[in-house]
């Protein structure tokens, strides 16, 4: 472990209450979808990936890739504390001309943005040729790629799985964020019920289950992770708006803006 975990939940509170206030202020939504997979993205970041503001130019770093491009108020909050450029920056999320969009923009025109991503079930596939790429090159780094559990109704997603088990792509790591609801509907109501676990294993992957909101699980995980040629999947099970009680599960949030009422009242359960 490279850093506390206390010390990463406090941060992981602050990260979760600034995309509240972003969202109030820019008049954005998809902050419920954000805070599903807030905490395993810090993880990532502060305990796994070798990707920060010195070397995320270089062709040895880790490469994360938001699949799910409508959490990108998180993916930027989190590069903003690691410092890949000043937060304040992000005073303009979601005004016009700002690269600070809905979705991730374009890679490079933000330090630590790998790829393009909101038209769902495109980033799986890219990283995917990134880690393809990597073996051939002989290069040591990781991919790890964070796909919507509803972003798996598309079709990219199970071909990308079956290219990566058959090119033993064990420098692979995908995390979907299953959090049991797709926009306006509950997963199940929408494609059935899907046994990802199962379906995953079938495509010759390797699978682990981890509760998606809590750090000390994911890292139990993370350190025990088999070491064989397979690709990983890590399904996180994780909650909806997680973090304000007043959010979770709530499916209205998925659009919905806060009030500065509800803001304030964020504050007080994240920050104390
Ligand atoms: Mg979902």
């Amino acid at each position: 472990m490279k850093y506390n975990l206390q010390k990463l939940q406090k941060k992981i509170n602050y990260v979760k209450f600034k995309i509240i206030e972003n969202s109030h202020f820019s008049k954005t939504p998809h902050l419920a979808s954000c805070l599903s997979c807030t905490d395993i993205i810090m993880y990532l970041y502060y305990e796994i990936m070798n990707i920060n503001k010195q070397n995320y130019l270089s062709p040895n770093r880790d490469r994360f890739i938001l699949s799910k491009g409508h959490a990108a108020p998180a993916l930027f909050q989190i590069l903003a504390i690691k410092g890949f450029y000043n937060e304040n920056k992000l005073k303009n999320y979601g005004k016009d001309g700002s690269l600070f969009g809905e979705h991730p923009p374009k890679p490079n025109l933000l330090p630590g943005i790998e790829a393009s991503t909101g038209s769902l079930g495109h980033g799986l596939p890219i990283a995917v040729g990134i880690a393809l790429g990597a073996k051939i090159q002989k290069k040591t780094f990781k991919t790890y790629v964070l796909v919507g559990d509803g972003e798996c109704g598309e079709g990219t997603i199970w071909e990308s799985a079956i290219i990566a088990a058959a090119n033993d792509l064990d420098n692979l790591f995908v995390i979907i964020d299953y959090n049991k609801w797709q926009a306006t509907n509950k997963i199940n109501e929408v494609m059935g019920s899907i046994d990802f676990k199962k379906k995953w294993k079938s495509f010759n992957w390797d699978v682990y289950n981890v509760k998606g909101n809590d750090i000390s699980k994911i890292d139990k995980v993370f350190n025990n992770l088999k070491k064989n040629k397979k690709p990983k999947l890590i399904l996180s099970d994780s909650i909806k708006g997680h973090g304000v009680k007043f959010m979770q599960n709530d499916n209205n949030w998925h659009y919905r803006i806060p009030t500065i009422d509800e803001v304030n009242k964020s504050k007080k359960i994240l920050l104390g």
